[in-house]
């Protein structure tokens, strides 16, 4: 597969989150790595997007868009927010599951 970086994916995340991501801070569940997500490894093939760790290759973000509809996994993020911040990312319900948003 050919791997890419968060720079690549910056539209989607903005679709996702409503807000420009790529310079944000991600930190990871499974090695604690902290990098903004610009600097993440991402595998697009179709109808998913897979974001994983640079440091340990553990998969932090899935996106999945589906009949206009983007799935998105958090799970193996231990936080996303601004760089230095304690924001745990998760400003919707989602509690490790998958949020939807529609258009
Ligand atoms: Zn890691």
């Amino acid at each position: 597969m050919d791997a890419v970086d968060g720079n690549a994916i910056g539209g989607l995340l903005i679709d996702v989150f409503g807000a420009e991501m790529s310079a944000a801070g991600s930190t990871c569940a499974t090695c604690g790595a902290s990098r903004p997500v610009a600097e993440l490894v991402v595998y697009r093939r179709g109808p998913g997007t897979v974001v994983r760790c640079r440091t340990c290759g553990s998969v932090l973000m899935v996106f999945v868009t589906r009949h206009g509809v983007t799935g998105v996994d958090l799970a193996g993020l231990a936080s996303l927010g601004e760089p230095g911040s304690a924001l745990s990312g998760r400003r919707n319900q989602g509690q490790g599951g998958t949020n939807e948003y529609a258009r």
